[in-house]
């Protein structure tokens, strides 16, 4: 969990399937990720969080095909994020609401903004004028509610939870990388931009998940992940080229590299802590979670809040508002 990272011999151990097929450790931010980290899937969220909930207005703003909306809405409906309410009888049509477990990804939203925020900030974009019930446009933060310290990687660590274990891992889905040229781009996916290039894709999101678990190394990756090394190549360029992680030289003959988060990849800590809060309330079930959680000023198990940067109270979803969305400018 920390920059000098658990080590390999958590992956290396992975890799070794003892009861016949592929098995993963049990991981809350993974199994989040494999519900949210999907281009999709996160922009519908974001839109929910405005307060979009009909087929119509979703794909309005996404202008994404019919047949791929009505799959990730039922996906997520699967999942337990969204239900569908009726609200016209004759023809019968149904809007998609937000469910508490829906509701509680807000905190995950609000990390993907901050992130945004911070490395990526233009005024233009809706979503960095996020603003406090206190009146102030604001910077959330992710605090440890015992202490208040604002919480990075380097003070926090992890051990096996009651919940810890291996499973299969989720079957692939077809998802293809999109192709929608930047200059095409609405208001409210120039708003994800950033955070979609490295989250919206399950094999980009679970690689940053992985190095937070201090696996760097290819052929640790390829056995954490179950990926393909073409897929798995690929997807670790184009994170380096996005700047979140950086290649590095470990041994020189032969030559070998491995793949360490850069300030801005460390930076995206407390957005996987979000999930794996999330992951651990949701997906852990009976057995609790996979992971205990600690963080090292206080010495406590990690309860974290998010605060407003301006005023310092806890902000939540009745707490906060987007500034008027104005019309993209006329091109
Ligand atoms: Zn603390
Ligand atoms: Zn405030």
């Amino acid at each position: 969990m920390t920059e000098s990272g658990v080590d390999e011999k958590s992956a290396a151990h992975e890799g070794v399937a003892e009861t016949g097929g592929h098995q993963l450790a049990s991981n809350s931010a993974r199994r989040a990720l494999d519900i949210v980290g999907d281009r999709w899937t996160l922009m519908i969220l974001h839109l929910a969080f405005t307060s979009v909930r009909r087929f119509e207005d979703f794909q309005s703003r996404i202008g994404l095909a019919r047949s791929l909306l009505t799959d990730r809405l039922r996906r997520m409906e699967k999942a337990g994020v969204v239900r569908r309410e009726r609200y016209q009888d004759r023809p019968p049509r149904d809007e998609y609401v937000l469910t508490p477990m829906g509701i509680d990804l807000f905190g995950s939203a609000l990390m993907i903004i901050r992130w945004e925020k911070r490395w990526f900030y233009d005024p233009d974009v809706i979503v960095h004028r996020l603003r406090h019930s206190c009146g102030k446009v604001f910077m959330p933060e992710l605090h440890c509610a015992t202490c208040d310290i604002e919480v990075v990687a380097r003070d926090v660590t992890a051990v096996d939870g009651p919940g810890a274990g291996f499973e299969p891992p989720q079957k692939p889905r077809a998802q293809r990388r999109s192709t929608v040229a930047r200059g095409e781009l609405d208001p409210h996916q120039k708003m994800l931009e950033r955070a979609i290039e490295v989250l919206g894709d399950r094999w980009t999101a679970q690689t940053i998940a992985s190095a937070f678990g201090g696996t760097r190394r290819f052929n640790a990756l390829q056995a954490v992940l179950g990926v393909a090394p073409n897929i798995l190549a690929e997807r670790l360029s184009r994170l380096v080229e996005l700047g979140v992680l950086a290649r590095r030289r470990y041994q020189d003959k032969p030559e070998r590299f491995e793949y360490v988060l850069t300030p801005e990849g460390l930076d995206l800590f407390p957005l996987i802590l979000e999930l794996i809060r999330w992951g651990d309330r949701w997906l852990a079930g009976d057995a609790g979670p996979p992971q205990i959680i600690r963080h090292r000023p206080c010495g406590t198990v990690l309860k974290t809040r998010i605060i407003c940067d301006q005023c310092g109270e806890t902000v939540s979803v009745v707490s906060t508002s987007f500034d008027a969305v104005s019309d993209p400018p006329a091109r």
